[in-house]
């Protein structure tokens, strides 16, 4: 299965990824994505771009050469609180916007410190996607956020990265998926790129959802159709 639409990717700005926003978008051309979302880290971390790179992310054109450019960010979730790493101002103007924990900008906490965290997070209108919460170091209570993430209408990530950098995970992502699945919560397969070689590049998820007979119809950005339509929810359309 093939992605249409990359919603999570990070350029050189984020310092430990290895390619250009033109690198990443020539990459998308090649691999027949008409979609590709540039978040890169918010300001939280130690290593990321400051506010001023976010302001004039905004500058930046919606198509080059074919591809549509979604203008995005994923912010760090600092505290259990659910608080995020930039201002609400800046987030209003954002395309996309994906609510991440990472242990370089916040430490472990308890299951029911994060289960706390993810609640705020459901709530929070500003944020659209959920990015790679499989994570080891911040497991939550997923028989009970997972539907909260469906009735705040919050895309959970099936995160392609996570097979590659953060194997500990996987079983995470499993349950996470098999409760998406159950609950019928939409989710979106990205890359996460660090790098040009890895836009699109999703192979991994795809044959985890396979052997959990993942409902492709959940599947968001696997549709041309169901893309259009979230975009135009969401409002960059
Ligand atoms: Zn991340
Ligand atoms: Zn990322």
């Amino acid at each position: 299965m093939n992605i249409v639409a990359d919603m999570h990717c990070h350029t050189i700005a984020s310092v430990h990824a290895y390619s250009t926003l033109r690198d990443n978008l020539n990459a998308a051309k090649k691999k027949g994505i008409q979609t590709l979302a540039i978040t890169d880290h918010g300001i939280g971390c130690a290593d990321s771009p400051s506010l001023n790179y976010f302001d004039n992310l905004l500058s930046l054109p919606r198509e080059v050469e074919g591809v549509r450019l979604i203008r995005g960010v994923e912010a760090n979730i600092m505290d259990f609180h659910g608080k995020l790493d930039m201002p609400e101002e800046l987030l209003k103007r954002m395309d996309f916007v994906i609510a991440s924990f990472h242990t370089a900008c916040t430490d472990s906490g308890t299951v029911e410190e994060h289960t706390r965290a993810y609640k705020k997070i459901a709530e929070n209108p500003l944020v659209h996607m959920i990015g790679h919460s499989g994570s080891a170091e911040f497991v939550y209570d997923y028989e009970y956020i997972i539907p909260l993430f469906k009735k705040y209408k919050k895309i959970v990530e099936i995160n392609a990265h996570t097979f590659i950098c953060r194997e500990k995970s996987v079983e995470n992502c499993m349950r996470i998926a098999r409760l998406c699945k159950e609950y019928e919560v939409p989710v979106m397969v990205n890359s996460d790129a660090h790098s040009e070689f890895e836009v699109g590049a999703c192979d991994k998820a795809f044959e985890m959802l396979h052997c959990i007979d993942f409902p492709k119809e959940l599947i968001v950005n696997v549709s041309q159709s169901r893309m259009e339509k979230y975009l135009s929810d969401i409002g960059p359309l």
